[in-house]
């Protein structure tokens, strides 16, 4: 292959990761180039697990040489070879795991300047010491509120949380919060030593022994006999007692584990801190103020009025000043304004989330890398695609490279190049059709995407339903909304539309507390499935149970004994107890995040070799949760339990994800189109009103067709749908649009307008409107 340094483009060869057919292309530097293709036809394959994964190995390698066991256990992507790669910066929507202490300031590096600004130009109390920026800030010991820790909410626990079943004894597991396998044997055998009966029930234990073994922070030493069972035996250890509080707090702060940390979560109960009422900060810190607010006054202001109130007097005022707003300025741009820097950042949404962290790589100096995006327009109004494109645009201009997985077509015509990944989804997929400027996609017949990016005539209309009666919401006053009045029609499809912030999700939130009329409720949102990777598309549908029950039910299970249990990785029993059933380990390394590998025994499988042992038609119950849902329906096509949940999963385009892939990894698109099959699958009675949350995230306009005709459907059968919604196709051909706006946050908050899509295109003051009109035939 030809190559030399100043070779203009990233050329790629022999990709093989997932479905990718050992893909040859080349995509030039330097230009915004957009990943396009039907859901699971392997855009993300190609440029994140491809293209960024093989920039982030060699990176590891660079910085970090001894971390080479790592990477060849994490492993590198299938790929013959990569040239012409600069290092890669990936912002993706899949998010990472919630940590109490990321707020929209810690995200933005905002909270820095501010801190700054109170520390060189604050008013001081008279008398009082200059304090350092650290002291303003929470997460350093010299801010933090010493009462909570400058978490804002005090965490406790209850003898309730942490003995839900008081019959049990220790022995039996009466402390549910205590860790599992043999670290909890290890803190009942030192209880046992420290002269505790851990055989009777725990109500039978005196008060004042149950409150130490819960609640105590001392932390004796013991020396311990472990109980020898049959097959070792162990000698005597010094043990350390730890109390079930302490586990448990120390655990919520400290693990880097999702699981561990969402287990823990289970045990706590939380209020505001009394010392610092929830401002996380000491109290010098909350003396100091700018223009006569505190800190953490100016921190719960919207950014579109922070940057306003900022104005300073002093020199060095104006200067720090000037910096916070010039930062402030792209997450305006961005559509974001509406946000306030203590906002945390489990409460935004994956797409805000993701255009944060863009507005920030504006200010971070880069240059001559590539940032791997995944759809930056998920989540954002017509109105703000544009200055999406600018703030590509200038990564661009600044020297670098932008790469963008994108389903939204005025992106994808924005793009100065274009990789078509196709042209269906998972095995049907895999290649790329089309790697060039966009226009000459036009040629390309196979391309799903070229049939939308070129026809741009309007559907033909569709006829509007007449309602059934109306679902009145409101006075509603939460968040932005101020005694606002909507309705909604029963038995018809409305679409709820206005700007990132205007307060969609506020007003059908509200939706959910009056229901007149309707028999049941049914929320489709992108909240992740589980918190856990043990939790994914076969646990959530119910699928998992009716594939055990196979497997318990074959020959070769019976002879050996192995009841449905054997076949879960919940449990021990057929569980690999290396990895505990989750198919890979955590590795930490110094200084680098903490990074997953397969787990060393079981290789990913999840299950013990004897478990494994065990097939179905063939396949082992590890080979069966690698299906794809394709796969799986023609696996199990003549099982009738199976195939019907299956079947709703192939409707929702869904075929290409495979049964077992854990939850965390799935787009909150993914997750809301698996919460959406499991639903149509279910039987239902009555009437249904079903509540969307931008059903078409993550979705090619071939897949959203698809969806559509589903959800127009439930509305054929008598139910009720609404989905808050940016793409106008969907909008035009809803029966009634409700408006909202006409800005974001203050500037929202208001229907701007509300009737059947021709009147509300036809709307003044509507930022939606004009959008709206352009698909109306
Ligand atoms: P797209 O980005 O176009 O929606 P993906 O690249 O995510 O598509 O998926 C392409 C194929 O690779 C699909 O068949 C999908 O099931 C499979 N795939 C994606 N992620 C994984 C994974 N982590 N493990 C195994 N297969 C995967
Ligand atoms: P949309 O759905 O139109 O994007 P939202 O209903 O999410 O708008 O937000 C409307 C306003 O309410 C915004 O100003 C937003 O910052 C605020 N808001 C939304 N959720 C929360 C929350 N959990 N805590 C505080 N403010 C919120
Ligand atoms: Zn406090
Ligand atoms: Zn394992």
């Amino acid at each position: 292959m030809h190559h030399s340094p100043h070779d203009p483009y990233v050329r790629v060869r022999g990709a093989r990761e997932h479905n990718l057919r050992g893909v040859d292309v080349d995509v030039p530097r330097d230009v915004l180039a957009v990943f396009t293709g039907v859901s699971g036809s392997g855009k993300s394959s190609l440029a994140f697990g491809t293209i960024y994964a093989e920039a982030q190995r060699r990176y590891f390698e660079s910085v970090a040489p001894y971390a080479r066991r790592l990477i060849h256990q994490v492993g590198a992507p299938k790929v013959g070879e990569i040239t012409g790669l600069p290092p890669a910066v990936s912002l993706q929507q899949r998010r990472a795991a919630p940590t109490s202490r990321s707020s929209v300031g810690t995200v933005t590096n905002l909270s820095n300047s501010l801190r700054m600004l109170f520390s060189r130009a604050g008013e001081y109390p008279p008398g009082a010491e200059r304090l350092d920026s650290d002291a303003f800030s929470p997460n350093t010991a010299a801010g933090a509120c010493p009462r909570c820790h400058g978490l804002g909410q005090v965490h406790d626990t209850s003898e309730e949380l942490l003995v839900p079943d008081d019959s049990l004894s220790v022995r039996e597991g009466a402390i549910a919060a205590w860790p599992g396998a043999w670290q909890g044997k290890n803190l009942r055998d030192i209880l046992d030593a420290l002269g505790y009966d851990v055989d009777v029930p725990w109500r039978e234990l005196p008060a004042e022994q149950r409150h130490w073994i819960l609640f105590t922070d001392e932390q004796p030493v013991v020396t311990v006999h472990p109980v020898r069972d049959a097959e070792r035996i162990q000698r005597p250890y010094q043990g350390t007692y730890m109390s079930a509080r302490r586990y448990v707090l120390k655990t919520f702060a400290d693990t880097k584990s999702p699981t561990l940390r969402a287990k823990a979560e289970r045990f706590l109960t939380s209020a505001p801190c009394a010392g610092c009422g929830g401002s996380r900060l000491r109290p010098e810190a909350m003396a100091v103020t700018v223009g006569g607010r505190t800190i953490a006054e100016l921190a719960s202001l919207p950014l579109t009025s922070l940057a306003r109130l900022l104005d300073g007097d002093s020199e060095t005022a104006r200067v720090l000043t000037e910096d916070l707003k010039s930062r402030i300025a792209p997450v305006v741009e961005l559509g974001l304004g509406y946000l306030s820097l203590d906002r945390s950042t489990p409460t935004l949404s994956a797409g805000e989330l993701q255009r944060l962290r863009l507005a920030t790589q504006l200010r971070s100096g880069l240059f001559g890398v590539v940032y791997v995006l995944d759809e930056p327009s998920a989540g954002l109004h017509p109105a703000d695609t544009e200055a999406l494109l600018t703030v590509l645009a200038r990564l661009k201009a600044a020297g670098n490279s932008v790469f963008v997985v994108e389903h939204h077509l005025e992106v994808v015509r924005g793009a100065d190049w274009l990789v078509d990944v196709g042209p269906g989804a998972g095995e049907h997929g895999g290649r790329v059709l089309y790697s060039g400027p966009p226009a000459e996609l036009a040629s390309v017949e196979e391309s799903a995407t070229a049939a939308f990016l070129f026809d741009e005539a309007p559907g033909p209309p569709r006829e509007v339903r007449e309602p059934r009666g109306w679902l009145k919401v409101g006075p509603v006053t939460r968040h932005n909304l101020r005694e606002v009045t909507a309705a909604f029609p029963l038995g018809a499809f409305t679409a709820v539309t206005g700007v990132s912030g205007s307060g969609k999700s506020t007003l059908i939130g509200e939706l959910t507390q009056e229901l007149e009329g309707v028999d049941r409720l049914v929320r489709v949102d992108q909240k992740p499935i589980g918190r856990t990777p043990r939790s994914n598309l076969a646990t959530y549908t119910g699928l998992f149970d009716v594939v055990r029950k196979l497997f318990a039910a074959t020959d070769e299970a019976r002879a050996r004994g192995y009841g449905v249990g054997r076949f879960s990785f919940n449990v021990a029993g057929g569980r690999c107890e290396t990895c505990q059933g989750e198919g890979f380990v955590s590795v930490e390394l110094l200084f680098l995040p903490s990074t997953y590998a397969p787990c060393p025994d079981c290789g990913g499988a999840r299950y013990n070799p004897d478990t494994l042992q065990v097939t179905y038609r063939g396949r082992s119950i590890a080979e069966v949760l690698d299906l794809t849902v394709e796969a799986a329906a023609e696996f199990f096509a003549d099982v009738p339990a199976a195939a019907r949940g299956l079947g709703t999963l192939l409707d929702v385009g869904l075929g290409y994800l495979s049964l077992g892939q854990p939850a965390t990894e799935l787009s909150g698109g993914e997750a809301q189109r698996i919460k959406l099959a499991s639903e149509l699958q279910r039987g239902r009675r009555g009437h249904t009103l079903y509540l969307l949350d931008e059903p078409t995230t993550g979705l090619h306009p071939a897949d959203v067709e698809v969806l559509m005709d589903r959800l127009h459907g439930l509305v054929d059968d008598g139910h009720t749908v609404v989905v808050v919604e940016h793409d106008m196709t969907v909008v035009a051909a809803a029966d009634w649009v409700i408006d909202l706006g006409p800005g974001g946050g203050d500037r929202g908050g208001h229907v701007v307008a509300a009737g059947p899509p021709q009147r509300v295109a036809g709307a003044e003051d509507s930022a939606t409107a004009p959008y709206l009109a352009r698909v109306l035939p």
